[in-house]
């Protein structure tokens, strides 16, 4: 059998922690490792995942649910992070010595092993907070949670993915009656804050070419969402058999989906 030019797996997602596994030929990262390092490590192995031949963690942002374990599985792999100056700057006290730090720059793609990285800009309460498309091969993914609107440049980013990661953090209607106070709840709706699932769904109807095959909702509220909300909505927007749609969950690893 033909071995997948790319392979992903979400290992937590959510408010309490964010990190996804993406590998191509040799090279495997996490993008985010935002849980504890223990933990990650369990659902790793629960997937045939082996924490051992990870080549680097690539930081999106320097909020806890996206670095909690940075530091910690870079000591104990001796792994390099990658992660633009901005983050770094901002997240250094929480990540602890780290002796291999890779700095790169949003709209300069460089390559991780076999797989070659595209960082791009996303509108986020953070630093400098970034999305970004995996290559290897002729498969293409697409990652982009933590933003509050969906840029032009998101967009073009985006495009011509086979495999789309991207945010449906809240339904609007349960976020307004939800428990979160009004602050949290403008900044949840603003263009620094999260995206709405129907914003998700615009979004992946904007950028979807014959190439996407799935579509991975990340970044689910708990409070402000439910997860068959989140499908209906990018199911229904999206009106096709031949794309799968999951939800990434926060107990639990997902699937492995080969590209
Ligand atoms: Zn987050
Ligand atoms: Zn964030």
């Amino acid at each position: 059998m033909k071995s997948p030019c790319l392979s992903i797996c979400p290992l937590a997602s959510g408010s309490r922690g964010n990190s996804v596994f993406v590998s191509g030929g040799t090279t495997s990262i996490l993008v985010d490792a935002g849980f504890s390092g223990v933990e990650l490590e369990r659902r790793m192995r629960a997937k045939a995942l082996s924490p051992d031949n990870l080549s680097a963690v690539v930081v999106t942002h320097e909020h806890t649910d996206h670095i909690q374990a940075a530091g910690i599985l870079s000591r104990r792999y001796n792994i390099p992070l990658y992660l633009n100056l901005k983050t770094h700057l901002a997240a250094e006290a929480k990540l602890g010595k780290v002796d291999q730090v890779n700095l790169f720059a949003c709209g300069t793609r460089f390559e991780i092993g076999e797989l070659t990285i595209n960082p791009f800009s996303i509108s986020h309460d953070a630093a400098d907070p970034l999305g970004m498309t995996v290559e290897h091969g002729s498969a293409k993914l697409g990652i982009a949670t933590d933003l509050g609107i969906a840029t032009n440049l998101v967009r073009q980013h985006l495009r011509g993915c086979n495999l789309l990661y991207v945010e449906a953090n809240h339904d609007p209607h349960l976020l307004n009656i939800g428990p979160y106070p009004w602050y949290l709840k403008q900044r949840v709706k603003s263009r620094r804050g999260h995206l709405s699932n129907q914003e998700a769904a615009a979004l992946v109807c904007d950028v979807r070419t014959p190439a996407l095959a799935h579509v991975i909702l990340a970044h689910l509220s708990e409070q402000n969402n439910c997860p068959e909300k989140a499908l209906q909505v990018m199911t229904e927007a999206l009106d096709s058999p031949h794309i799968g749609v999951e939800v990434a969950r926060p107990d639990l690893p997902g699937a492995l989906i080969d590209l």
